[in-house]
């Protein structure tokens, strides 16, 4: 067996840990950019402690808009890049932190749309603090942009684009309204099940899988519910952080692999396009795998999710898929159709994803039939 499991982050995990930001960042610099997301309320305390330079992402961070928050980077001088928010935020921070130190330019560096060359540079000291639970964007080491010209979303990626500090304060999660958590938790339980499903699975991502999965099973649901429930806010900040460990070190499969063509195309929140095609995901690769591989281990780690989420010792992979697909429906999950996605864009989508980066970690290749019937099943 020969694996590598790397974080170069120091990750800051409890409730309180938050208000340590000022400090945090006087250890890295003077002159803070603080990257936030449409609100700047949770960076109030940062920004009258510090002389900090802000720059707020409404929507997903686009090449455009990363390229303008590096400008500002230049011209104000700033020695620390730090995001605060929602995954927006953090891959726009984290974008900005490594571009300001090598040349400015995302077309450069993008994987997929754009020429891929490595980034060589270190990257200026970033600190991620996420507002939500599902993304895990604080510990990988990509960020994914939007580029508004081809209709797509591609990652720069290095390792050199870890955050020097991960803090995460799982208070700055009770105001979330119940479909941002809905759409957030999801992204996390996928980011835990695909992972855990991938052809670079490994001991250590598995352990942290297998435990997320749990947390998620148990505290999701009271989540959406019940905002303020400490306990289940708790759960998924920590189901979130696992995943995005988990993500960084397996890769992921194909719900993401789905997710930056549509992400790219539509205007539909990364978590909204996860939940409406996890349940779908996880039936295609079944399938596929019963038909063509019954003896791959994939397909047994199926029936270990659905023990862990459904909490039954004889679950088999369908109960986790009708356990997933009962708490779409539960949460309300749009369809892909709500948000935009005609019947009619479904194969070019389905050609996009097979050459998604996501989907190499897939257990197994699926055919372009296979992956426009999950498609339309989502649609
Ligand atoms: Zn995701």
């Amino acid at each position: 067996m020969r694996f590598e499991f790397a974080t170069a982050t120091r990750i800051v995990f409890g409730e309180g840990t938050a208000a340590t930001l000022p400090e945090l960042v006087r250890g890295f610099g003077v002159r803070p950019l603080i990257v936030t997301g449409a609100s700047a309320a949770h960076a109030a305390s940062l920004i009258a402690t510090l002389p900090a330079q802000t720059f707020a992402v409404s929507g997903e961070p686009t090449v455009e808009l990363v390229r303008e928050g590096t400008l500002l980077a230049h011209k104000a001088g700033c020695d620390v890049v730090v995001s605060i928010g929602g995954g927006s935020a953090i891959d726009a921070g984290k974008a900005i932190a490594i571009l300001a130190t090598n040349g400015g330019e995302p077309l450069e560096f993008l994987e997929v749309v754009g020429k891929g060359r490595a980034l060589t540079v270190p990257s200026l000291p970033y600190i991620a603090v996420p507002t939500t639970a599902g993304t895990g964007s604080e510990v990988t080491r990509n960020a994914v942009l939007a580029s508004s010209e081809r209709g797509v979303k591609a990652s720069l990626r290095s390792p050199l684009m870890l955050a020097r500090v991960a803090l995460v304060d799982p208070e700055l999660t009770y105001a979330l309204p119940p479909a941002i958590t809905a759409y957030t938790g999801l992204d996390a339980l996928t980011q835990l099940i695909e992972p855990y499903v991938s052809a670079r699975a490994n001991p250590l991502t598995d352990a942290i899988c297998v435990d997320g999965l749990s947390r998620v099973a148990r505290s999701l649901r009271r989540a959406f519910h019940d905002g303020g429930d400490r306990d289940a806010r708790r759960e998924m900040s920590l189901a979130s952080l696992f995943g995005g460990l988990a993500l960084a070190n397996a890769g992921l499969g194909v719900v993401h692999g789905f997710a930056a063509p549509l992400g790219g195309g539509f205007h539909a929140p990364h978590g909204a396009l996860c939940a409406a095609l996890l349940p779908h995901g996880m039936a295609v690769n079944v399938a596929a795998l019963r038909a063509r591989a019954p003896r791959h281990p994939s397909l047994e780690r199926y029936a270990v999710i659905a023990r862990l989420l459904t909490g039954g010792n004889d679950a088999t992979a369908d109960d986790g898929i009708a356990w997933v697909r009962a708490l779409c429906a539960e949460f309300g999950i749009p369809a892909l159709r709500a948000w935009g996605v005609a019947e009619a864009d479904l194969p070019g989508i389905a050609e996009k994803a097979a050459r998604a980066s996501s989907m190499k970690g897939n257990p197994l290749p699926l055919t372009t039939e296979e992956l426009i019937a999950a498609l339309g099943a989502a649609h």
